[in-house]
């Protein structure tokens, strides 16, 4: 490199050859697009011929990490990244809801979802039947009256109502429809939707998967002729997840197993100590036998997760008293970090909704919204005993 120029040295200098060897830990391969010393080969991989990485937008060694890792944790043919967990529900919504086609899904879906629900997809001549959440019957009626997708969620936000994968994964199949399950809350250690009868199932990889709340993303994995559908319109229209989050997610994901055994441990203990405090009227947990969706629960899912939501006795003035109390929280939105985070649905979640809406959702002024974190459960205990002492 001695004899070129400083400009051609500033471009030039240490670049080369990638990995160090050995390297045990997948490197963050930021590069953009991908050199070739031969035309052939360039043209084998451009055409799919060959294995290799063209342009990041499309395909990226650190994100082709985190997506076998998905995958396997799924145990699913395929999967494939985004840049958030909206990005990858909207991809899929959009790459098989075109004019005229017909989805059926739940009252009860993540805020963004729903909004694509209501406002977006009937824009595109897209018909939308949305059922009350926990109905099974109302929903295997509209199910039968023909349908082309089914997109479920479970356990549901922010009262964790609890939806039967099997039971309506058989009857899309029986329609001819797809069925898609939002895994965020139960994460692959708690819940496997591709082995209860789904074809796809999508993540928000921004909450536990990545666990540390300082990453987004979002994941996609089932039936590979499905992912692939969905990754060829994610190419084109650009949501892509860059490699450096993608490594941020596959490090969090390193410890899932061990984040989901202590926060399901941590969630059960915390439901039943508030259970049978005075000052809370109800508890929402699908670990509580006394929870709606608790037999379903049990029957498809392994542990119950680290989400919770109670209801003050009161209204939202016993919130406003008892959330800046807590020591051991964020008040923030988003779920699934190592931290505990705390929130009203009324201003997280259900912001845009009114009192009369998020009542006709089942959701109470007085709710509070509880992702638990990793921290010793004795702690989080007595904090909220010190905080409810003062309600
Ligand atoms: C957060 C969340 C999403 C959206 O994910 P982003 O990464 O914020 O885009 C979708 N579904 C559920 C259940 C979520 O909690």
């Amino acid at each position: 490199m001695s004899s070129i120029h400083k400009g051609t040295a500033a471009v030039w200098a240490g670049e080369g050859p990638v990995h160090t060897p050995g390297t045990i830990s997948t490197p963050i391969v930021s590069s953009v697009t991908f050199a070739y010393k031969n035309l052939n080969e360039w043209q084998r991989v451009a055409l799919g011929q060959q294995e290799g990485f063209i342009y990041s937008r499309n395909t990226n060694p650190t994100v082709c990490a985190l997506e076998e890792k998905i995958r396997v944790l799924e145990d699913a043919e395929a999967a494939t990244a985004f840049a958030t967990g909206m990005a990858a529900i909207s991809n899929t919504l959009f790459t098989f809801l075109t004019a005229g086609k017909r989805v059926v899904s739940i009252k009860d879906t993540y805020g963004g979802t729903s909004k694509i629900f209501l406002d977006f997809l009937p824009q595109y001549g897209v018909h939308v039947s949305l059922c009350e959440t926990g109905n099974h019957e109302e929903a295997e009626m509209e199910i039968a009256k023909g349908c082309d997708l089914v997109y479920l969620e479970t356990p549901t936000n922010p009262t964790l109502k609890v939806i039967d994968i099997q039971r309506l994964s058989a009857a899309a199949k029986k329609a001819g429809a797809i069925t898609v399950v939002d895994n965020t809350f139960a994460t692959p250690i708690n819940q496997n939707p591709l082995a209860l009868g789904a074809d796809l199932v999508v993540h928000s990889a921004t909450k536990f998967l990545c666990g540390h709340s300082d990453a987004m993303g979002g994941l996609l994995a089932g039936k590979k002729e499905l992912v692939q559908k969905v990754f060829q319109f994610r190419e084109i229209n650009g949501a892509s997840l860059q490699a450096d989050p993608a490594y941020m997610i596959a490090r969090g994901m390193k410890t899932l197993q061990l984040r989901i055994e202590r926060q399901n441990t941590s969630a059960m203990k915390i439901a039943h100590y508030l259970q049978q405090h005075s000052k809370v009227k109800a508890v929402y947990y699908p670990g509580l036998e006394s929870h709606s969706g608790h037999a379903i629960a049990k029957k498809q899912m392994r542990g119950f997760g680290g989400m919770m939501s109670f209801a003050l006795d009161g209204g939202y003035d016993r919130v406003e008293q008892f959330l800046p109390n807590l020591k051991l929280v964020h008040l923030a939105a988003s779920l699934g970090s190592v931290s505990t985070l705390a929130g009203p649905p009324r201003t997280t979640s259900h912001v845009e909704l009114t009192e009369a809406q998020r009542k006709h959702l089942g959701i109470p002024e007085s709710l509070v919204r509880y992702s638990v974190g990793i921290e010793d459960v004795e702690d989080l205990l007595a904090d909220l005993e010190q905080a409810l002492t003062k309600v």
